[in-house]
């Protein structure tokens, strides 16, 4: 995407009005954390979340933002009330409509992307749309919706920056950012580093006895839930290969996966004259976000330094497919193109979500999502109607695979 620097310094003299698309989360938390660093540079415009109405009350009444946004009418009502006996002038808006709101409203400088799930697709293509700097961590909806994506931020100038953490340490070793092709910028691969998760070393027939507690307890980075269970069974790493090929122009063969367990290279670019760069730091997401926030500048971000006698080693590993096949699975999507990424998305959204309630073993979420994807036919993702469409025809596929085991 083309950058324009004069543009960019020019908007650094006053505060950036920020959006938080998910502030109640584990991204959303992290940058408010490095917002509140910085002052003088950004000014929190809106918040939003869903479940956790006691925090976003906190965090409405620490940061004064002009909008809050909620799911529920009744939570939205109680917030308000809330907000009001303390005195602060935060209007609280509700649903999918008020996170459009938020997210493309003309005072809006910068939209962090933080909801997590399909449900954050409507309220980042809001933000694309209206043409803001998006920081973006909701993979998701560019699985979802590639092709769409990125043509709509083509055509509102739309500046996208990865805080995936891995999409953010490519765009750092891609000396000039999505400027031009791999190709013309003498890319041969890209490489993803994946930590492997708390079952790198876990044996096939132990898999099925996994429980949530111990899919969500990451060794490296703590994360939401979903994610978390993402890492777990490598549908993550997955989920990150469409997103690389999207935000990159990239086709699934560039893309290599390569377990570090320790999680200090955060990915890598490999240049057809033999350099490859790589991004390190310690595994902490307020990097990432820090870099994104203040892109082309650096600020101090609170991570600490990464002190390299004490990391001593970096170890890689080639991933097992065998015993996370849902990298596989993505990986194949990925080839397909199309409404399969949306039919792969939507079938682990709802099978993670059932592991979760303990309904299924761990092992299962890939058998949902390979079923749903063979009962699927794979067509053009040419408007969101059929990407929306797909979305949800896989839910109601995946939803009737758990009842019929139920029986
Ligand atoms: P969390 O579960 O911690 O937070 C999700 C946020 O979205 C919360 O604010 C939650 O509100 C809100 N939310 C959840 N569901 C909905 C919904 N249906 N409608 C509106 N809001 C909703 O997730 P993470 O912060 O871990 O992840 C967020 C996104 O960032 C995901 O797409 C993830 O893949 C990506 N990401 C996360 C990383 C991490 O380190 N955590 C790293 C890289 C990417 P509430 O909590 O109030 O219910
Ligand atoms: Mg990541």
């Amino acid at each position: 995407m083309p950058i324009d620097h004069a543009t960019l310094s020019v908007s650094n003299q006053r505060a950036q009005n920020i959006t938080i698309l998910g502030a109640t989360g584990s991204v959303g938390l992290n940058t408010l954390d490095v917002i509140s660093r910085h002052p003088e540079r950004y000014s929190v415009f809106a918040l939003s979340g869903m479940t956790q109405i006691g925090l976003l009350t906190k965090l409405c009444l620490l940061h004064r933002p002009q909008y809050a946004v909620v799911t529920h009418e009744q939570d939205a009502r109680a917030l308000q009330n809330t907000l009001l006996q303390f005195g602060t002038e935060t209007l609280v808006l509700v649903a999918e409509a008020g996170l459009e709101t938020i997210a493309a409203h003309p005072q809006v400088d910068t939209v962090v992307s933080a909801i997590v799930g399909a449900a954050g697709l409507k309220p980042t293509l809001a933000a694309v749309n209206a043409g803001k700097k998006i920081l973006l961590a909701n993979k998701e909806a560019l699985v979802m919706s590639g092709a769409l994506f990125m043509q709509a931020v083509r055509r509102s100038a739309a500046i996208l920056l990865p805080i995936d953490s891995e999409h953010n340490a490519i765009f750092q070793c891609l000396h000039d950012g999505h400027a031009r092709t791999l190709a013309d910028a003498g890319v041969r691969r890209i490489v993803l580093t994946a930590s492997g998760g708390p079952f790198r070393s876990t044996p096939l027939n132990a898999m099925n006895d996994i429980t949530p507690d111990q899919a969500c307890a990451h060794p490296t980075w703590p994360m939401g839930r979903k994610i978390s269970v993402d890492s777990a069974t490598m549908m993550n790493k997955g989920l990150e290969l469409i997103e690389a090929c999207w935000l990159f122009d990239a086709t699934p063969d560039q893309v290599e996966v390569v377990i570090h367990p320790q999680s200090v290279i955060h990915s890598l670019v490999d240049y057809v004259d033999g350099s490859m760069l790589a991004q390190l730091g310690n595994p902490d997401m307020r990097t990432p976000i820090s870099h994104a926030l203040a892109w082309p500048e650096r600020i101090d971000s609170g991570v600490k330094p990464l002190d390299l006698c004490d990391v001593a080693r970096l170890d890689f590993e080639p991933p097992d497919e065998n015993r996370f096949p849902c990298l596989a699975l993505a990986r194949q999507v990925a080839q397909w193109g199309g409404t399969a990424p949306a039919t792969l998305n939507a079938a682990n959204e709802v099978a993670v979500e059932a592991f979760l309630s303990r309904r299924i073993g761990f092992t299962q979420i890939a058998q949902v999502i390979g079923d749903v994807l063979d009962q699927m036919p794979v067509t053009a993702a040419n408007d969101l109607e059929t990407v929306l469409a797909a979305d949800a025809k896989a839910r109601s596929l995946s939803i009737r695979w758990l009842a019929e085991r139920d029986k």
